[in-house]
C-alpha cells in the first residue's frame, strides 16, 4: 500500500529499482529519509519465478535497502502504456497519496519497452498530478520538485549526477541477492540474469560510475529537465 514518503523510487518490474538505484535508496534511508518503492507491475512475464514468490523477494529486498514501504500497482507486465488513462490515474493516485518531494524513475532511453514506457508514464503522471482539475477524486494536486532518472540494467549513459554509494553498497548487494528466483537460484531455465555475469556487470557499472567521481561505488542519474541545486542538496544531506 502506498504511504507518505520523502522520496519515491519507481520501477516497471520488482527488481528494477534495486538494480538501477538501490544503493542510493539505501543511502537516503540511512540518512533518515522515508523512501517508498513503487513497482508498476508484478513482473509476471519473467522467465523465472511467480508473482507471489517475486512479491516476497521484493519485500526482502526492501528490508535490505531499509525503504519504508514497497507497493505494486499491478499494471500489466509487457503492457505498460503511457497513453492509457487508467494507468496514468493509478500513478497519479500514488503520487498524490505518497506526496514525494523527489522521484527516482527509469530513463526514457532504456531499450526495454516496459522501462521506456514506464518513464513516459511517470512523466505524464507527474505533470497531471500537479493539475488540481485532473481527477480531483484522486486527492489534492501535488507534484514532486525533483526528478532523477536512473539507467536500466543494459543501458549506459553519461550521468548528470553521480551519487557516492560506497557506504550503502552492501545494502544493494543484499537486496539483489534477495531476488533469488531472478539472480541466484540454480532452479529453473538458465538465463543471462542468473548466470552471475549479469550481477557482475551491474557491480562493474556501479564501480565505473564511482570512478567518475573518485569513489569506490556510485550510481548515476540523468536530470529530467533543469534541476534545482537546492533540491539536490536536500536529497543528499542537510535538513529535511
Ligand atoms: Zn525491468
Amino acid at each position: 500500500m502506498v504511504d507518505r514518503c520523502d522520496v519515491l523510487a519507481v520501477g516497471a518490474h520488482p527488481d528494477d529499482v534495486d538494480l538501477g538505484c538501490g544503493a542510493t535508496v539505501a543511502r537516503l534511508a540511512n540518512r533518515g529519509l522515508r523512501v517508498g518503492i513503487l513497482d508498476l507491475t508484478a513482473g509476471e512475464l519473467g522467465t523465472r519465478g511467480d508473482t507471489a514468490g517475486r512479491r516476497r523477494e521484493a519485500e526482502s529486498a526492501r528490508e535490505a535497502l531499509q525503504a519504508a514501504w514497497r507497493s505494486c500497482l499491478g499494471l500489466p507486465d509487457g503492457g505498460v502504456r503511457p497513453d492509457a488513462d487508467d494507468q496514468v490515474a493509478a500513478v497519479v493516485g500514488a503520487l498524490r497519496t505518497g506526496v514525494p518531494r523527489a522521484v527516482l524513475l527509469p530513463h526514457s532511453g532504456d531499450p526495454h519497452p516496459d522501462h521506456g514506457a514506464a518513464a513516459a508514464l511517470l512523466l505524464r503522471a507527474v505533470f497531471l498530478s500537479g493539475l488540481a482539475r485532473w481527477r480531483s477524486d484522486l486527492g489534492p494536486a501535488s507534484r514532486p520538485r525533483l526528478l532523477l532518472a536512473y539507467p536500466g540494467p543494459r543501458q549506459l549513459f553519461e550521468p548528470t549526477i553521480v551519487v557516492d554509494t560506497t557506504d550503502a553498497y552492501e545494502g544493494k548487494r543484499a537486496a539483489l541477492a534477495a531476488h533469488v528466483s531472478q539472480f541466484v537460484s540454480a532452479a529453473g531455465p538458465p538465463t543471462h540474469l542468473a548466470s552471475g555475469h549479469f550481477l557482475a556487470a551491474i557491480e562493474g557499472r556501479d564501480r565505473a560510475c564511482g570512478n567518475l567521481i573518485g569513489t569506490e561505488f556510485g550510481e548515476g542519474f540523468a536530470a529530467v529537465g533543469p534541476i534545482s541545486a537546492d533540491e539536490v542538496a536536500w536529497l543528499l544531506g542537510g535538513s529535511r
